[in-house]
């Protein structure tokens, strides 16, 4: 039995969504799939969970998702609105005293050591302090019985990946939070995966993320079963934009759960 579960914590671009000063239509929304904090997920497995990303809600999303125990938290990239709320994680170490297995790319890791010494210098070991164990990804790895298999994409200057989530021979589900584009070695990884949620950020161009034709494009090209769009901005309305799209291409929204049985 596969028994693999996601649940979106947040699905909007970095600044989130309503956005600071903004009056258009989606902030000024009602629909709750119009509220998007920053994108992250939350995978829970029988014989572990881990969240992938830690941004500036991730507390709020800790507490809104329900979520009591965490066995590791997965990074894609440095960029702030996958980091700042790393310090939350310190409460899913407490019952135990433990540390923290923090799977990331060596240059993610050295930017949580620049900007959260104080958790990895050692020097404070009071309970309550977050303990982080570093765990620099070099290639697939495991937690429980799911492969996590890194899929770097192009992003701007960062180095960045996704991630590929393999369990007892199905490749279920490649998360692309955030992308340019994708080289044919990730593109290899991830043809006719199970589901494909990939960075959407909306219609218009963007020089760092993919908009709403070129993730059409690989959605025809990798060919899933289904995708959903995620990372999105306020250009994007749920109830305006999703029924324009295929039948197997959604809009990720904050609370929604994805099931393999
Ligand atoms: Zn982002
Ligand atoms: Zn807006
Ligand atoms: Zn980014």
């Amino acid at each position: 039995m596969t028994d693999f579960t996601l649940t979106f914590l947040g699905t909007g671009t970095s600044v989130g969504i309503p956005m600071i000063g903004c009056d258009c239509e989606t902030c000024r929304s009602t629909d709750p799939r119009d509220k998007r904090l920053r994108s992250s997920i939350w995978v829970r497995t029988p014989e572990a969970a881990w969240v992938v990303d830690t941004g500036p809600d991730f507390r709020t999303q800790c507490l809104r998702a329900g979520i009591r125990h965490l066995d590791a938290a997965v990074f894609t990239h440095p960029h702030m609105d996958h980091l700042t709320g790393f310090d939350e994680l310190r409460r899913f170490t407490i019952p135990a005293d433990a540390f923290m297995p923090v799977h990331a790319l060596p240059s993610c890791l050295q930017v949580l050591e620049r900007m959260f010494t104080y958790a990895f210098n050692g020097e404070n070991r009071y309970r309550g302090y977050l303990k982080p164990f570093p765990k620099p990804v070099h290639g697939p790895f495991h937690l429980g019985e799911t492969t996590l298999t890194p899929l770097p994409v192009q992003h701007g200057k960062v180095e960045c990946i996704g991630y590929l989530f393999t369990r007892h021979g199905r490749r279920l589900c490649a998360y692309i939070p955030d992308a340019k584009s994708l080289p044919q070695s990730t593109l290899d990884l991830i043809q006719g995966v199970d589901t494909l949620i990939i960075d959407a950020l909306r219609h218009t161009e963007h020089p760092t993320h993919l908009n709403f034709t070129e993730s059409l494009a690989l959605h025809a090209l990798i060919q899933p079963r289904r995708t959903f769009f995620t990372h999105l901005q306020c250009e994007i309305m749920h109830s305006r934009e999703e029924p324009l799209l295929p039948p197997d291409v959604r809009l990720a929204y904050d609370g929604l759960e994805l099931h393999w049985e």
